[in-house]
């Protein structure tokens, strides 16, 4: 049985789920289906109110599905508690807005009159991944629902309850049969799927072999697909930083979430004459985390999302010895049951090492020091990924011509790549294409109808 909750605290099975059939898949479509014939005729008030139901249904229930995420995935508590508080404001934040960003935008052609008008495109598939059960949904879910299109969601199969629920707080909102509907299936499947006639677009977010399988299905049926993929992230340390603040928020940039961020910081790139001093109290913090039960408030760094995840990431680490690289601080899995990977910091890791281009999963920080902020912005950019990626310095101009030169889709100073409602998210390279969140977010699965009026004239 490969849906499961597994709690990666104890690595126990706790809930098995038996897979849909395809006479319920072909059910769960064809609902979807005729739901949107009549959601694409609802006027925004009415999408705005289910959504806000969805919302406000989620801060009630936030302790629930808070202890559920952890339960599933591992992420500490007070974090899923935050992940459940930012997807309620991302369902709100499009119930808002969604209505002024899909106005009719109003053209000026030399003759006549013209105008765009956004309209639904149908049936969508999303494919999500275990990391923000809650949120990852939320920011596709939502723009697309307000749009008046109908979703699908397969969700990662190790948070078979999240998805479930998430099912339930549409249908507890009031939304249509049909409106929102949550597939158990595998991976291969969802690939299979976007073939359905009935789909018209699907959004994935997840590792790259994911997208590629989802994106060639997609490409084949012609279909508009959005790929959010994997990302490994430069946090750049210039030589006139604030180093305590700066070597704080690096502990939080590679830890939160456990370190299974796509957005997390993963490469930290620092000018040598601040290096030694950067190292120092980086692994100082790092060794002092408390590792341990997420639901236990006392503890900041808890487990991976599953035994399979630890391995993966303790082997990348055996990789990167076995390359060459040094390791200064933990780099083997946490003495205990469960999924526990110890925190780790990476040295002497070069070019040639097998596991240099790789995204590390996990609590596992990867040191460079370099001679000047070019080499820094080189360095930054030397990585199929083009996700995130952050700039540390006390000079906000300098800051800022650094990060212009960072080949990414995100960039932030000062802070580590984040997330916010209406901020836009997305990458390029191999961290995929299209953006969610914001303005841009309810843009890649609208029809821009052009409407065009002449004034009647003799065609000859
Ligand atoms: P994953 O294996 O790709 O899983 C993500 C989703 O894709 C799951 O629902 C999974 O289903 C499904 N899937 C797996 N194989 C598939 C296939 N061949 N066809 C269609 N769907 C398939 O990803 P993961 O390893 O769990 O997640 C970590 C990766 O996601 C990292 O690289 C991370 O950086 C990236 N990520 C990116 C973002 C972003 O916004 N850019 C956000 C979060 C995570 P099953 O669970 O059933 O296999």
């Amino acid at each position: 049985m490969s849906i499961q909750t597994i709690n990666p605290t104890t690595n126990k099975i706790i809930e098995s789920f038996n897979e849909m059939t395809e006479t319920q898949v072909h059910d769960a479509v064809e609902k979807a289906s005729s739901a949107y014939e009549s959601w694409k005729k609802t006027d925004y008030k009415v999408r705005a109110a289910v959504l806000h139901r969805v919302a406000g249904l989620l801060r009630d229930k936030k302790d629930v599905l808070a202890k559920m995420i952890t339960l599933e995935m591992g992420k500490l508590l007070i974090q899923a508690e935050g992940e459940i508080k930012l997807s309620a404001e991302i369902f709100d934040y499009y119930a808002n807005n969604a209505e002024s960003f899909l106005a009719d935008k109003i053209l000026h052609p030399t003759h006549g009159q013209a105008l765009i008008r956004h309209t639904p495109i149908g049936v969508l598939l999303g494919v999500e991944p275990w990391n923000f059960p809650f949120y990852q949904v939320a920011r596709f879910a939502a723009p697309n629902i307000m749009i008046g299109n109908t979703i699908l969601v397969k969700h990662a199969s190790i948070v078979p309850q999240c998805g479930i629920a998430i099912e339930e707080l549409f249908k507890e909102a009031g939304a249509p049969d049909g409106l929102y509907s949550n597939l158990l299936i595998s991976g291969k499947r969802a690939s299979a799927l976007v073939a359905d006639k009935r789909i018209k677009g699907v959004s994935l977010t997840g590792s790259e072999a994911a997208g590629a399988s989802i994106a060639l299905e997609a490409g084949k049926h012609l279909k508009k697909s959005v790929l959010e993929l994997g990302g490994s992230d430069a946090f750049i340390v210039l030589d006139d930083a604030d180093m305590d603040k700066t070597v704080e928020w690096a502990v939080v940039g590679r830890i939160d979430n456990n370190g299974q961020s796509c957005v997390a910081s993963k490469r930290f790139i620092v000018m040598e004459s601040v290096a030694d001093i950067f190292l120092e109290k980086f692994k100082t913090k790092l060794s002092q985390l408390i590792v341990g039960d997420p639901m236990d408030a006392s503890t900041q760094l808890g487990p991976m999302s599953s035994e399979a995840a630890a391995e993966l990431i303790a082997t990348q680490v055996q990789k990167s010895i076995d390359g060459g690289a040094t390791i200064l601080l933990g780099g083997k899995r946490v003495q205990r049951e469960g999924a526990f990977m110890e925190p780790t910091i990476i040295t002497n890791m070069q070019k040639d090492n097998p596991v240099y281009y790789e995204e590390f999963f996990g609590p596992v920080a990867t040191f460079f020091r370099v001679k000047d902020e070019q080499a820094a912005i080189d360095l930054a950019n030397d990585t199929p990924y083009g996700l995130g990626g952050s700039v540390f310095t006390q000079d906000i101009e300098r800051g800022k011509r650094v990060a212009d030169q960072i080949d990414t889709g995100m960039v932030f100073i000062n802070h580590p790549t984040g997330t916010e409602a209406d901020l836009p998210f997305g990458g390029i390279k191999r961290s995929g294409y299209g953006r969610e969140l914001s303005a841009l977010g309810i843009d890649e699965f609208v029809n821009k109808k052009l409407i065009r009026v002449s004034e009647l004239s003799d065609p000859f």
